[in-house]
């Protein structure tokens, strides 16, 4: 295969994304492949829901914090164009679910966003690296410059 089809971009909403997704972006438009975004909800509190579980985008819900998250997901994917069948926010753990959502859409490549970690942080190892390790297809890290 020469070239990528479908890419899997993945976002934390951190200040970071936007690095990840501008090249998400420039990759897919010079492959003409198609662009899937992926937040994993690992951060907000999701009582009785099992990882895995797909959030729809398009119905409510009363809970602000999911709202929140959601309204992040739309914006970006509405900035790239992104359909709606191809807009993903799961409830899990980031490395599970991101090589686990590959498999299933047949995702051809994978972009994270990298950070060069220094000291302690190191040890803490990164969803880039466990990605990379466990993912079925090619990943991308971007490299993300922290200050030292
Ligand atoms: P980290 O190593 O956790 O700082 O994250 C590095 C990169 O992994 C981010 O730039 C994203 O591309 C991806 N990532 C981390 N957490 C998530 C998440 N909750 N959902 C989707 N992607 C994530």
């Amino acid at each position: 295969m020469l070239n990528y089809q479908n890419i899997l971009l993945t976002v934390d909403f951190s200040e970071h994304d936007q690095l990840v997704v501008q090249r998400a972006s420039a990759l897919a438009e010079q492959f003409h492949a198609t662009l899937h975004i992926l937040h994993v909800l690992d951060n907000i509190p999701m009582p009785d829901t099992p990882y895995g579980t797909v959030v729809p985008l398009t119905e409510d819900s009363a809970y602000e914090l999911l709202e929140q998250e959601k309204n992040k997901l739309v914006k970006i994917s509405n900035q790239l164009n992104i359909a709606p069948s191809r807009r993903w926010l799961i409830w899990g753990e980031p490395q599970q679910e991101i090589t686990q959502l590959a498999i299933q859409q047949q995702i051809d490549l994978i972009i994270v966003g990298s950070h060069g970690r220094h000291g302690f942080a190191v040890l803490m190892g990164s969803t880039a690296k466990d990605v990379l390790y466990h993912a079925e297809c090619d990943v991308l890290a971007v490299h993300i410059k922290e200050p030292i």
